[in-house]
Formats: C-alpha cells, structure tokens, sequence
C-alpha cells in the first residue's frame, strides 16, 4: 500500500510500521482468519481494515480516537499473519501503533483506574497474590459493578495454590544432555505453580539441568497493553539476569514466549537491543525443546484410554509457528487418543487482558471454542498458554466440566502414571 507516513517522525518503531503497511495489497485473504471480523462483520474490524485505519492515522488523515475503537477490538492473535500471502507484520505493527498511540489517547479516569489495577499488580507475583486475596473479599458485590470490573472479579481464582519457592537449579538426572533456564514470569507462577514443577520433573528427568535465575515478568502484558516503557523495563531485568550460556531459555506460556521473541522490537534503537535479540534467539517453548532433545525415556501409558483435544493457543501457533512439536509429545504417550478442535486456528477470547477489557467479544469467542472442545467428545483439554487455561476453565466449568491442563502437566502425570482429574 502506497503511504505517506513520516517515518523519521515515528522514532525507532516508525519504519516497522511504515514496512508492514506498505506490504499490504489490500487482498483479504486474511479476513477470513480474523475472529473479530467473524464476529462483528465489519471491514474496519478486519486486518485490512486495520493496517488502512492505522495507516491513516499515522499519516494524520484519521483522528486517532475514531480508529482506536477498532484498533482496541484487535486480540492482538495474529491469526491474520499466516494468512497472509504478503507476509505483512501485523504483530509488530500493532505493538509499535499501541506503543505510539498510548501517551497521546484520553482516558477517563475509570478507564485509567482499571489498567492501572492491572498494571501495577499482574507482572508482580507477591502484588497479585495479595490483590487477589483482597478481591475476594470484594466478589459477593461484583453484582453490583461495571461490567468490565465484573469480569475482573469473576476471574478471580476460587482456590490459591500455596507460593512454591523454587531453587535456583534443579541439576539433571543423569547423564546430563542439556542445561537450560526456566522463564518462571509471573501470573503463571501465582495461578498454576505446578506447571512450573511438571516442567522442571520432565526436563530434569529427561537429562536437562534446570536453572531459575531471579527473574520477573516477561512484559508481554505491559507491551501488548501498549504500556512499552514498562516492557521494556520488565525486559532488560530479564535481559540482564538470564544466562545465555544455556542450550535454550524455556518458557511455558506461549503469550510469554512470543513476547520474549519481540524483545529485539521493544529495544529497537535501545542499548540493549542487541542483547535483546541474542536472548531472544534463545528462548523457545517447552515443546519445542523437549521435541528438539528427544525423549530419554518415553513416558509409560496413562492409567487408562483419554479422548484428549489439543488447544492451539494463538502465540504459539499463530506467534511462534509451534502446532506439530507439542502434539508430537502428546501423541507419544500410550492411551492418549488427540483430538484437534475443530476451527481451532481461532482465538479463545482470552488475549492478554483483552477478557478484561472487551468482555463481550471475549465471552462470545469463550463459548464459541468451549462449545467446539465439547463437540470432539474429549475429556479433557491441554494447551500450552495459562491465559487460555483460565479462559476455558470459564467456559468448560458447566457439567459436565472438562478438565483443563497444560501439555507439561498430562506429560509429567503420565511419567508418575496417575490421572490428574
Ligand atoms: S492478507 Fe495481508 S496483504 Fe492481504 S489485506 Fe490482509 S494484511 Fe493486507
Ligand atoms: S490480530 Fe487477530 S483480531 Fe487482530 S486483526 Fe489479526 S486476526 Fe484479527
């Protein structure tokens, strides 16, 4: 698309920008991957929609507030980047357009007061632990509020796993084949500890030694939020603490993962840059690397035949082009029976904090793929980010409830031969 963007203007992000629209041919061969345009039917609902409207307005032909609606309505799934013959960047576009537009909106103070919640708690364990005990408190009103604050409290945890203290290395059984270090992040390790503890049993008892630096969270919310200084904060502690004398840095969330591959985006033009995209190099999903070693030992058979269906979380499928390696490790253990989802190339609705802050979307996007698992027939459902595991323990939580799982936990049950459920 031809443009008139002044790209000297835009900082170290602007030719990101001005690169992914002049890809665009305008064809629409991603418009049938866009589950907001599925659902709302509308062209500036689309990719195509979006790149025009952000476009425009970097060329300062659109008020930024008439295209901020739409731009807010994007999950940010990437479901239109494999689509698209153009190979348009729309990840990154959108992240450095959030980035650029975030200082210049207006807010309200509702609206200002609601982000800041989720800013200033979510990336900080021991703040969101203890957010998390005060909001319970406050359920029983959630009646009674906005929708968008009601939805934060109906996603409140009923039950807390205990804080689990993780040592800075788990050593491997031997004899040792890798050594790699373990993204521990943060809602993940509040939420759901024990998919941390499934990854370290299966890495270590695969020959791999463990190492858990100090650490925080990724950023991905921050970024994905359009909040970049605090991504890049959030990433340069990372930066500075993960060692890169390891065979992969691992992450367990693929909404963490995919963020960790932006960092050399969040750093354009930063003095970290560099070291930005060496970590990013180095860092894959837990199946892509258990995938890559290859079992020691294949884990022996669950205690009893499992329909399982397998979801493809977007920021791995869509993000980091992992589909095959975690269904290769499904398919290895005896007695499971994989089931893929049908139409499971679109969102669940859980995007970040985008079930916060467009909870009608979200919850149409939530039942839609809640009804599709049930369809398979599965008894239970693994995917590999926990921002889906909370949006379809939602929406899989009326009888009969489908247990949901991380791919690491059904493999770690396997290894222990127990069901989980
Ligand atoms: S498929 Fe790619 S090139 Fe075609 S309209 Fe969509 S973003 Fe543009
Ligand atoms: S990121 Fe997802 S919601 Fe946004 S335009 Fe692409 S496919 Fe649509």
């Amino acid at each position: 698309m031809q443009h008139q963007i002044p790209v000297s203007d835009l900082g170290p992000l602007g030719p990101v920008m001005a690169e992914a629209v002049q890809k665009c041919v305008h064809c629409g061969f991603c418009l049938p991957a866009c589950p907001t345009y599925q659902v709302l039917g509308e062209e500036m609902d689309s990719p195509r929609g979006r790149v025009f409207l952000m476009k425009e307005v970097l060329e300062g032909r659109v008020a930024l507030d008439e295209a901020l609606p739409y731009v807010d309505r994007c999950l940010g799934c990437v479901g239109c980047v494999p689509a698209c013959p153009s190979g348009v960047g729309y990840g990154e576009l959108l992240t450095a357009f959030r980035a650029h537009a975030e200082p210049l909106r207006a807010r309200n103070v509702a609206e200002r007061w609601f982000r800041w919640l989720i800013l200033a708690t979510l990336p900080y364990p021991w703040r969101f632990r203890w957010a998390i005990r005060m909001g319970r408190w406050g359920k029983a009103l959630s009646g009674w509020l906005p929708r968008r604050m009601a939805v934060l409290w109906e996603l409140l945890p009923e039950r807390l796993p205990r804080a689990a203290r993780l040592p800075a290395i788990v050593p491997a059984e031997p004899p040792r084949r890798a050594r790699v270090a373990l993204l521990v992040g943060c809602a993940q390790r509040v939420l759901a500890p024990e998919i941390h503890e499934s990854a370290i049993r299966v890495l270590t008892r695969n020959g791999a030694d463990v190492l858990i630096p100090p650490q925080g969270c990724c950023g991905a919310l921050a970024a994905h939020a359009g909040v970049l200084p605090l991504a890049r904060r959030l990433a340069v502690r990372n930066i500075k603490s993960f060692p890169l004398d390891v065979d992969a840095v691992i992450t367990t969330a693929a909404g963490c993962g995919s963020g960790m591959h932006e960092y050399g985006l969040w750093l354009r033009g930063h003095e970290y840059e560099q070291a930005a995209v060496d970590l990013a190099r180095k860092t894959c999903d837990i199946s892509v690397f258990l995938d890559r070693l290859g079992w020691r030992q294949p884990p022996p058979p669950l205690p009893r035949p499992v329909r399982v269906a397998y979801h493809d979380a977007c920021h791995l499928a869509h993000a980091q082009n992992v589909r095959q390696e975690p269904r290769r490790l499904l398919r290895a253990i005896p007695n499971v029976t994989l089931l893929d989802v049908p139409d499971g190339e679109f969102c669940c609705g859980s995007a970040g904090t985008y079930n916060m802050e467009q909870p009608e979307i979200a919850q149409h996007l939530g039942r839609q793929k809640a009804a599709a698992i049930r369809r398979t027939g599965a008894e239970c459902v693994v995917t590999g980010n926990i921002g889906c595991m909370v949006q379809l323990a939602r929406f899989l939580a009326e009888p009969p409830a489908i247990p949901v799982l991380h791919t690491i936990t059904l493999i770690d049950a396997a290894y222990q031969e127990k069901l989980l459920w």
